[in-house]
């Protein structure tokens, strides 16, 4: 009973409702591809969503070779990670879209660190983002996606 509320809550979490519960200052996700990043959001396990809505600070590059934001940097504040995404994310396919930022999320669950020295994060991530996405899709499709589970070491 205790949950009643918030499980409804919850229930009620759609593409549209998760835009709104984000704090975009403006331009940090491109525009067109605003559409691709809520949905992708949307498909992972619910206390994920409100992880990366509350504590993670998303950016969509805008261009391959180098960018300029101007945001107020109190869009940082309380945030405990930066997810970047390629602009060349965008005109793959959904389920490359959906896997990346699931694995991206992966990392900032886990807490780790920009630079790591050896694949075992990379690894963890893959597997975390298969288990999050497994109820959208077949377990065959998730594995060709996690790319650092097929190195050797
Ligand atoms: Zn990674």
């Amino acid at each position: 009973m205790k949950n009643f509320f918030e499980e409804n809550e919850r229930a009620l979490y759609t593409p549209e409702s998760i835009f709104n519960r984000f704090d975009f200052e403006g331009g940090e996700i491109p525009g067109h591809a605003l559409e691709k990043f809520v949905k992708a959001i949307s498909l992972l396990p619910h206390d994920i969503i409100d992880y990366a809505i509350n504590y993670c600070a998303f950016i969509g590059e805008i261009s391959e070779n180098s960018s300029y934001w101007d945001f107020d940097i109190g869009y940082l504040k309380g945030k405990n990670g930066i997810i970047i995404l390629n602009s060349n994310l965008w005109s793959r396919k959904d389920i490359c879209i959906n896997f990346l930022i699931a694995h991206e999320m992966a990392h900032a669950i886990n807490r780790d660190k920009h630079i790591f020295d050896s694949w075992g994060p990379e690894k963890r991530a893959d597997r975390l983002a298969i288990k999050w996405l497994s109820k959208h899709y077949k377990k065959e499709d998730l594995l060709k996606q996690a790319s650092y589970l097929k190195l050797k070491n």
